[in-house]
C-alpha cells in the first residue's frame, strides 16, 4: 500500500475513534454530574459506592481526554502535512510503525535516544547552551566595537 493511503487510512481511524471518544467522554460526564447530584442525597454507604464509582468514571474520561488530545494533535499534523515526520531527524516514519503507535512521533532511532538520554530535547538544548555560552561574549564584544568605530568616524 502507498504512503498516502496508509497516512489516509489512518486519518479516518483517528476520524472514527475521535467521534467514539468524544462520545464516550460525553457520557461519563453526565454520569459524572448525576454521581455528584445522587451523592449528595443518598445516604453514607450510597455515598461510598458512589465515591469510588465517580473515581473510576473520572479516571476513565481523563485517559480518554488525554487520547482525544493526542488524536487532536495527529490529526493537526496530518492537516499542516508533518505527520509522520519524525520530530528529531525529520526522516519519515514508517507506515508499519504508524499503524502500530498512530500517535508516534519520533522514528525508532530518535526515540531510542529519548529512552537512553531521557529526552532529546534535553540533551540537544544543553548542546546548544554550551555553544551560545562560548560563542556570544565575543559577538557581542565585536558588535560594539564596530558600533563604536562607526560613532567615531561621523
Ligand atoms: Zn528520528
Amino acid at each position: 500500500m502507498a504512503r498516502q493511503d496508509a497516512l489516509l487510512r489512518l486519518h479516518k481511524n483517528l476520524l472514527v475513534r475521535r467521534s467514539e471518544l468524544r462520545k464516550r467522554l460525553g457520557l461519563e460526564l453526565e454520569e459524572l454530574a448525576h454521581v455528584k447530584h445522587s451523592s449528595a442525597s443518598g445516604d453514607a454507604a450510597d455515598a461510598a459506592f458512589d465515591s469510588s464509582g465517580e473515581e473510576i468514571a473520572s479516571t476513565l474520561a481523563e485517559l480518554e481526554s488525554k487520547e482525544l488530545a493526542q488524536i487532536e494533535r495527529a490529526l493537526r499534523r496530518l492537516k499542516a502535512g508533518t505527520y509522520g515526520k519524525c520530530e528529531g531527524c525529520n526522516v519519515s516514519i514508517p507506515v508499519a510503525r504508524l499503524n502500530a503507535l498512530p500517535f508516534s512521533t519520533l522514528c525508532v532511532k530518535c526515540q531510542r535516544e529519548v529512552e537512553q538520554y531521557g529526552g532529546w530535547g534535553a540533551g540537544r538544548g544543553e548542546a546548544d547552551w554550551g555553544k551560545i555560552a562560548d560563542a556570544d561574549p565575543m559577538a557581542d564584544r565585536d558588535v560594539n566595537i564596530s558600533d563604536l568605530e562607526i560613532d567615531l568616524s561621523k
